[in-house]
């Protein structure tokens, strides 16, 4: 005999559960999630929504579990459709719900609900300061206020932060470069949040954050200023020399010539077959040229306000501005012609060349 596992009575033989049960238990959770969405909506008091949650515990079977589930799907539900700006009522409504629930914390919050919900609105309150509509400080101050109610690790902020910082660069860059109030917003944002442009985590590599960082190094050089921003390089830098980005995974090419003698036995073949006899007096063997490009490996390109240079792990080189003579831009890479004799063509590829050819031509 088997025992239903919503009211523990004999369930039959090959039963775990009694079809009316089962019923019930579904029919449970529909109210209680029906009760939730309401609450959301500033229809069901808080007061109503924790009776109907005693009632599905009681009555409809409704475990720990399945309530917690429940709430998590409706706050996910809920942060999809509210929009910034976020206000106290905002806050509140999770107060009440945390409250009302009477389900720990971590339990409801473990498919991360709550830390999206937190996300969505720390990101409200930066782009309010983002629009000008708030002080940092301020969107600051309630960020941390929120923060008490739902808590974030130091790494969920700063997704949140990059994130927000990644729109406001789609929007200011939409004109090309920033306005100098929009830098100095970004300026402001970066230092007091502890954020960085230039020295990204991986995933944001390519990001509207980058752009961002570039366009302050143009900026600057536009303005004739030393860069603002200015990366760590394992390269020896000269006089006067600052590293102003660097492309990992960048593959270097380097134009090769081979020089074939055709009219040799080695350029034509002949195949010597029994009772056939061949000449070669009717071919006078010359020297024929081609050329192709050579894989000279991976490596991390560095760009500084003098040079290019390119580290690679069995093949460097240095390109210095003064000695490139046209760049064709490739739309994943770059070949650069240089001046004087006997110098091979190289082509970099793996990386937009956009920022380059803006600080060759600000250079
Ligand atoms: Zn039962």
């Amino acid at each position: 005999m088997g025992d239903c596992k919503f009211c523990g009575k004999g369930a039959g033989l090959f039963s775990h559960a009694h079809k009316e049960c089962e019923e019930k238990h579904i029919q449970g959770i529909t109210i209680l999630e029906g009760a939730l969405r309401s609450f959301f909506k500033n229809s069901t008091p808080p007061q109503e929504l924790q009776k109907v949650v005693l009632l599905a515990r009681q009555s409809y079977f409704a475990s720990e579990d399945d309530i917690a589930d429940s709430t998590s799907k409706c706050i996910d539900e809920w942060a999809n459709v509210i929009h910034w700006p976020f206000h106290t009522q905002h806050l509140q409504k999770v107060k009440d719900l945390l409250s009302c629930i009477t389900i720990s914390y971590s339990k409801i919050n473990k498919s991360g609900a709550l830390d999206r919900l937190c996300q969505k609105m720390l990101r409200g309150f930066m782009a309010e300061y983002f629009t000008g509509q708030k002080q940092l400080q301020r969107s600051l101050q309630i960020s941390e206020q929120v923060m008490r109610t739902m808590p974030l690790t130091r790494q969920q902020q700063q997704d949140a932060y990059y994130e927000m910082l990644g729109q406001a660069g789609k929007n200011y860059l939409k004109n090309g470069l920033m306005s100098p109030s929009e830098q100095q917003k970004v300026d402001e944002y970066v230092s007091t949040l502890g954020l960085s442009l230039i020295n990204l985590p991986p995933s944001l590599k390519g990001s509207h954050i980058e752009e961002l960082g570039q366009s302050s190094i143009l900026s600057d050089l536009q303005a004739g200023r030393p860069p603002r921003y200015n990366i760590q390089a394992p390269i020896i830098l000269t006089r006067g020399e600052t590293a102003l980005w660097c492309y990992n995974n960048v593959t270097m090419y380097q134009e090769k010539v081979r020089k074939e003698f055709v009219g040799s036995h080695s350029g034509f073949s002949f195949r010597v077959m029994k009772g056939v006899t061949y000449r070669t007096g009717g071919f006078k063997g010359h020297p024929v040229e081609t050329s192709y490009m050579e894989n000279m490996g991976l490596g991390s390109l560095y760009v500084t306000n003098k040079n290019i240079i390119f580290m690679g792990q069995s093949r460097s080189i240095k390109v210095p501005y003064t000695k490139i003579i046209g760049i064709n831009p490739y739309s994943d890479g770059m070949e650069v012609q240089r001046d004087g004799n006997n110098v091979k063509r190289l082509v970099f590829q793996g990386f937009d060349c956009s920022f380059i050819l803006n600080v060759i031509n600000l250079i």
